[in-house]
């Protein structure tokens, strides 16, 4: 509905004849979904939530002719009516730490002028004018910023064996081809800030060497697309991308390629496969994309939250960046949160912040004040951490030692009412489908798996399922050829560590 608030509010600015007065300004996603359509007004921040069209009469006189807020439409009704709190102030957003997300829904994503005025290519012009490519690579070392799609390999130290790797054209990938059910923070970085992404990857293909980039995106985001493609052009007529940027020797040139919507292409020698026109399939590594990518040269590949950081890490430098976050963890992170909480959206938070603190302060706890059960996260390649474990802090490590994984950061909420089983079946039915075929243990185990899952679901488990089950997992896992394989049976096994007595009544009390 927000296309229709927006034109109610450009006939009440007329009809009041305030349209040179105030500045309607069409931004992205605020990230609180739960309580869109949203309208902040400015300069005081005030936050208007759930607006339809028949509101806006009265937010326009009430608000900006009589400068009284309209106070039906707050998030919350003011404990102190002399202190309206600004969207920054509530629980949402409090602890939220807003670095690859910082200009999404503050700024109008098809105007590269109001990234600019937010400094936007600053960084680039930092890194062609008073860096060497090698020094930039040190920044992104020292700032600890690691891989945010999933992985969590060091960035800078990716970016140097490419660098290093021999060969005059180079290949720069931006993986954007997020496709973990309930998940959509690269989507509102591309809807929301395109340049971001674009100036980081300006910044990388100076740092290593490359002249060529793509951004692979699936084709379900026609938005994403649609901004990416406005935004490669503006930047381009600035002179910030193309030939001889910013009047130097440094040319960078950038490709959309739309993905077809395979979960498997966002694997990246997949993704490369499918760049090159063949089928989605990854390929064993070695050789890895730093020494033979992309049509058989060096590439660098990152995902777009990575890449969205960079420009900050240059702009603030490398200790402003690794002062945020864990010892190993630096920085912050976007997850979606979703499922049986009060507050979904997505939330950006500084690495080491506790899942309590994520679902229960910025979340609002669970719906309907139902008891909290447990969370998926990391998506389908992911695991499930129970409530005893809430105060695990939310870093690379710890997430790993709890049999879950940070993936790309889809987060999913689960009160008292889910059952368990049915939760390992939804993702590893995802990833079944999903497997690309080439592999055995992957193509057949997560097969057997999900029969096993769906036969325990119907009421007609037998004992040794439970004993099958793990083995299975613990073989596809180390088996599998590519990440797909390797967690696909995460979600199961997550399960079965933390809720064996739910696969158990199912088996055994034929419920
Ligand atoms: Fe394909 Fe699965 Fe093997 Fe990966 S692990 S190559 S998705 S069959």
């Amino acid at each position: 509905g927000s296309q229709q608030v927006r034109e109610a509010f450009k006939r009440e600015l007329e009809k009041n004849k305030l349209e040179q007065e105030v500045k309607l300004v069409e931004t992205d996603c605020h990230e609180f979904c739960e309580t869109g359509p949203l309208v902040i007004v400015y300069p005081e921040g005030t936050f208007y939530v759930r607006v339809t069209p028949e509101d806006v009469p009265e937010i326009v006189s009430e608000h900006l002719i009589n400068g009284r807020v309209v106070k039906r439409l707050l998030y919350k009704a003011p404990v102190d009516e002399t202190r309206i709190p600004t969207y920054k102030q509530l629980d949402f957003y409090k602890k939220q730490c807003r670095v690859a997300l910082r200009n999404c829904g503050s700024i109008d994503p098809e105007k590269i002028q109001e990234y600019i005025a937010r400094g936007g290519y600053e960084s680039l012009e930092k890194a062609i004018f008073e860096m060497t490519p090698e020094q930039v690579i040190e920044e992104v070392k020292r700032s600890g910023l690691r891989g945010r799609g999933g992985g969590g390999f060091p960035t800078g130290l990716k970016w140097e064996f490419c660098r290093r790797s021999p060969g005059d054209l180079k290949y720069l990938i931006c993986n954007a081809d997020e496709g973990d059910p309930g998940a959509f923070m690269d989507r509102s970085v591309l809807e929301g800030d395109p340049h971001s992404l674009i100036e980081g990857m300006a910044i990388a293909a100076y740092a290593i060497g490359c002249r060529e980039g793509y951004i692979y995106c699936r084709a379900e985001y026609p938005l994403a697309i649609k901004r990416l493609k406005i935004a490669i052009a503006q930047a381009e007529e600035l002179g910030l991308l193309g030939e001889n940027i910013l009047g130097t020797d440094f040319t960078f040139n950038l490709h959309i390629k739309e993905g077809a919507g395979a979960f498997v292409c966002g694997e990246e020698t997949a993704l490369m496969a499918s760049i090159e026109g063949k089928r989605g399939m990854p390929r064993v590594r070695p050789p890895f994309p730093a020494q033979r990518g992309l049509f058989n040269k060096p590439s660098n590949i990152n995902n777009v939250e990575t890449y969205a950081n960079v420009p900050v890490i240059i702009a603030r430098g490398a200790d402003w960046f690794a002062a945020m976050g864990t010892e190993k963890s630096k920085g912050t992170k976007v997850f979606a949160l979703t499922g049986k909480v009060n507050n979904t959206g997505l939330v950006e938070v500084p690495m080491g912040i506790t899942l309590r603190e994520i679902i229960f302060e910025i979340g609002g706890g669970i719906v309907g004040g139902k008891k909290y059960k447990g969370v998926q996260i990391g998506g389908p390649s992911g695991g499930c951490i129970p409530a005893e474990l809430m105060d695990t802090p939310v870093d690379y490590e710890s997430l790993i030692q709890a049999g879950a994984m940070m993936g790309s950061g889809g987060l999913v909420v689960m009160d008292e009412t889910t059952c368990m089983v049915d939760l390992a079946r939804f993702f590893l039915n995802f990833t079944q489908a999903e497997s690309c075929g080439k592999c055995t243990p992957c193509r057949e185990g997560t097969k057997r798996m999900l029969e096993i899952l769906t036969r325990i679901c119907n009421g007609e488990g037998v004992p040794e399922d439970i004993e099958t089950l793990e083995r299975l997992g613990r073989v596809i896992k180390s088996t599998a050829l590519c990440g797909l394989g390797n967690t696909a049976p995460n979600p199961v096994l997550s399960t079965l560590r933390y809720f064996r007595h739910e696969y158990e009544a199912h088996i055994f009390d034929k419920r």
